[in-house]
């Protein structure tokens, strides 16, 4: 085999050495926790059981590369009830962490990267807010400190991922 081929167990052991995906090759498939899913009742096309599967056989740009994995709500539901202790939310972090790095982010996410980088907020104020904010009752927003949130944003290296709004590949 050419060195620079992937096999399954590269991307098994990309996962585990991931933060939070440590535990992935625990799971037998028993499905406990899409049963447990909220977010696999809404919609067929999210099944953390599968999810797992796919990324234990390797299945590297299907995992990375569809919207999939965002769709997890973080709930833990799935986490608190496998019997094999496998910290899936834990481990859909990792998926998405590793995703990032390669600028594979569904746009609606990096879009807010990018507003958080520019402004301090995830959603940019606009006119039509200010508005609605008035005529609720609400007062002005606060300025965002963005000068301390960019600190933090270039303290952790995140702006210096392909999606901080700079050098912006998305999926
Ligand atoms: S509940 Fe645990 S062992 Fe069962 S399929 Fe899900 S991750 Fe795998
Ligand atoms: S943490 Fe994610 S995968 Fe687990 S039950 Fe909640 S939504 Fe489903």
């Amino acid at each position: 085999m050419a060195a620079q081929e992937r096999t399954s167990s590269d991307f098994t052991v990309e996962i585990k050495q991931t933060l939070g995906g440590e535990s992935i090759t625990r799971c037998y498939q028993c499905g406990t926790c899409a049963s447990s899913c909220p977010v696999a009742k809404m919609t067929d096309r999210y099944n953390p059981r599968e999810v797992i599967r796919l990324a234990l056989l390797g299945q590297r740009e299907n995992v990375l590369g569809s919207d999939t994995i965002w769709l997890c709500a973080s709930c833990y539901q799935c986490q608190e009830r496998c019997p094999q202790e496998v910290e899936i939310a834990d481990v859909i972090y990792a998926l998405r962490n590793i995703a990032i790095r390669e600028g594979k982010v569904p746009k609606i996410y990096a879009e807010f990267a990018a507003t958080l980088t520019r402004d301090g907020r995830l959603v940019s104020m606009s006119k039509f807010l200010e508005k609605k904010r008035i005529e609720y009752g609400l007062p002005p927003l606060k300025p965002t400190g963005v000068e301390a949130i960019r600190k933090i944003l270039s303290a952790t290296g995140f702006d210096k991922l392909p999606i901080s709004g700079m050098k912006g590949e998305s999926t």
